[in-house]
């Protein structure tokens, strides 16, 4: 288990280094874009298709930097009390168009007596996003992606469980680690931002599968601790 520690600690220490260099990446990507832009808006013919591609291109750069950059703590950290059944209907109905354009329905299951927990709200619906989006592009046919919350003694559990391709388990231990991908089009960070911002809430992440049949993400956040104690009323 030190082994395991030394290892999260490199893995730390290589993510804050990765966001940084993000940081430093993203302002000349920046102006280039907008310079790509203006002699996109003004070029006709072969000269306005390569611009198209290098306008492609450089959003893919974003997108990847975007990954990276949630892996540095956040300037300022805002942790608060917050419902997380809110939160997952935020990320629900943002999700949707997606959903909707992939035949995919999103039901959620959330009882009335969900506790609060104390998170970085941006952080936490950022991990909803990623695995939300995991399940939708994991339904090439559509389906339906269940999003169950429960609660625990001292913690809250979140299923997103979807009828997708499933995972191999050869590849089930790939996941989370940096670039592993699958997609053609994928960056391959999405689980491991998505683990890291739960572990850094003092929760946990685990994806369990079947091939053909779909894959289950669990999510399990400490409740906010003036909640913990299980209420006697009523
Ligand atoms: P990306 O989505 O960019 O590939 P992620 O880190 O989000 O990167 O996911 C890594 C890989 O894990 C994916 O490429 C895919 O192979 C696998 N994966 C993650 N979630 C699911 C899921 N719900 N169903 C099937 N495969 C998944
Ligand atoms: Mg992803």
């Amino acid at each position: 288990s030190r082994e395991l520690l030394e290892r999260s600690e490199k893995l730390a220490a290589v993510g804050q280094l990765a966001a940084g260099i993000a940081h430093e990446i993203r302002n000349p990507l920046t102006a280039l874009k907008g310079f790509i832009d203006l002699m996109h808006r003004k070029s006709k013919g072969n000269n306005k298709r390569y611009l198209e591609i290098m306008k492609g291109e450089v959003g893919r750069m974003e997108l990847i930097l975007g990954e990276l950059l949630m892996l540095a703590k956040p300037q300022q950290v805002h942790y608060s009390a917050e419902d997380v059944d809110l939160l997952l209907q935020e990320i629900v109905s943002f999700m949707s168009p997606q959903a909707i354009i992939h035949n995919v329905v999103i039901e959620t299951t959330f009882p009335d007596d969900l506790p609060q927990i104390t998170c970085e709200p941006n952080q936490l619906k950022q991990v909803f996003i990623n695995i939300v989006r995991n399940g939708i592009e994991a339904m090439e046919r559509g389906g339906t992606l269940c999003v169950v919350a429960k609660r625990h003694d001292d913690h809250v559990q979140i299923d997103f469980i979807d009828e997708g391709v499933g995972i191999p388990p050869e590849k089930l231990k790939h996941i989370g680690e940096p670039f592993f991908t699958t997609k053609e089009q994928g960056t391959g960070l999405g689980m491991m931002v998505s683990q890291r911002i739960v572990a850094e809430h003092g929760g946990r992440l685990s994806v369990q599968s079947a091939i053909g049949q779909g894959t289950t993400v669990t999510i399990l956040l400490p409740i906010a601790p003036q909640q913990a104690l299980p209420q006697t009323k009523g």
